[in-house]
């Protein structure tokens, strides 16, 4: 009987061609907490709902605020073993597609190429209105300028650049609009009860009809957005191995499964 990680290994060999989901696990040794226990359960309070972001104002500036302290950490995060072996797996073909269910930005900044942000990323700012794009590190001062008392305060930090700062009042929270069109800006990620964009979802499950066999990274599959990808690959008779601490979604679904934190299992894969 092979050790665990050594099956994960010669599950990689056996599949040169890999379609790689990977979740929030993947960044836990970043410093971005996971949102999920072991169990799959919510850890914290769920994440704001996109319909209470876009029709309640008091709902919106809570959440700046609070973005306003969690973005501090997500911005100095630096990719870890996860990410650096995933981009030097890429490096020798092996990965046809890498998708992500984070939006830290930070398998680009490992060096992956080749990433579909499943969810956006949280370092851009879309407004609802004109669709135009921006930097959030610009959004990120001007809230710091609107809001000095705020700027101070520090908090636990969620994996979305949330934060908690349940006693603080938020009403003068002061939240800039779109310079083009005074529309409502957004961080530029899927929300929960937002659709993910179609065009991703397409090139994604592209992705899988090439692949020879899927690796999911730190996900438990929880969210539908990323279980999709695991049952399309298993209706398409490719193997799933998954890297996970506890549970996940499609547990019934794989051929291999490691226990273990994310860089600790894939740290071998680039020797
Ligand atoms: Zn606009």
């Amino acid at each position: 009987m092979l050790h665990v990680l050594d099956q994960l290994l010669e599950f990689v060999d056996r599949h040169p061609r890999l379609f790689v989901l990977t979740g929030a696990g993947c960044s836990t040794e970043s410093g971005i907490p996971d949102y999920r226990d072991d169990a799959g359960e919510w850890k914290r309070r769920p994440p704001i709902m996109f319909q209470q972001f876009a029709g309640n104002e008091h709902a919106r500036k809570r959440y700046w605020a609070r973005s306003l302290v969690g973005f501090r950490r997500m911005r100095h995060a630096r990719p870890n073993d996860a990410h650096h072996s995933l981009a030097s797996l890429e490096r020798r073909g092996r990965i046809v597609q890498l998708v992500t269910q984070n939006v830290d930005g930070l398998h680009q900044a490992a060096g992956s190429q080749n990433v579909i942000d499943l969810h956006g990323r949280i370092d851009t700012v879309r407004c609802l209105n004109c669709n135009s794009r921006s930097a959030r590190e610009d959004l990120q001062q001007e809230l710091e300028r609107r809001n000095p008392a705020f700027a101070s305060f520090d908090a636990v930090e969620a994996p979305d650049g949330d934060a908690d700062l349940d006693d603080v009042a938020f009403e003068t929270f002061d939240v800039p609009c779109c310079e083009a069109c005074g529309g409502l800006l957004k961080p530029d990620v899927v929300f929960f009860g937002e659709g993910v964009p179609g065009e991703r979802v397409r090139r994604a499950m592209a992705a899988i009809e090439s692949c020879d066999a899927m690796l999911v990274v730190g996900s438990s599959l929880m969210v539908y957005s990323g279980y999709r990808f695991a049952t399309a690959a298993a209706d398409a008779g490719k193997p799933i191995a998954a890297i996970n601490l506890g549970r996940t979604r499609a547990d019934d679904l794989l051929a291999l499964k490691v226990s273990d934190r994310c860089a600790d299992a894939l740290r071998m894969l680039s020797a």
